[in-house]
């Protein structure tokens, strides 16, 4: 076996995505709403599972309960059901406390949007 360290630059265009893939970068939660059956997918699905292609995109408050959360080496990480999404999604935790349920989706960091949550401030 030879082993040689490979660099590969490309560009990855998130197309229908767009406005998903914006809102996840500045912290605004945006999913999409099936025409036909009215649920709501966050992350959005193109063919939602009644069979539709169609939606439209609906804006979420970005405020989420966890209901599964794993801790290891690399971070913590949880399956959070955003408010107003009938789906869940896979999260990183920022500064979640471990006996903390709920959580508000926070800006990606870097070029490659990532799902954050961090920990809801104190009303
Ligand atoms: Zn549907």
């Amino acid at each position: 076996m030879i082993s040689h360290h490979l660099a590969l630059d490309y560009t990855l265009a998130p197309g229908w995505m767009t406005p998903f893939v914006e809102g996840v970068k500045t912290g605004v939660a945006t999913g999409r709403k099936c025409t036909d059956c009215a649920k709501v997918s966050f992350p959005p699905v193109r063919i939602c599972p009644c069979g539709s292609t169609k939606g439209t995109w609906v804006a979420l408050s970005g405020q989420a309960e966890i209901t599964w959360r794993a801790d290891g080496a690399d971070g913590s990480f949880a399956l959070a059901r955003f408010e107003g999404a009938n789906t869940l999604s896979s999260v990183k935790l920022i500064d979640v406390d471990p006996d903390t349920t709920n959580g508000r989706l926070a800006a990606s960091e870097g070029d490659l949007p990532m799902l954050l949550l961090t920990e809801e401030p104190n009303a």
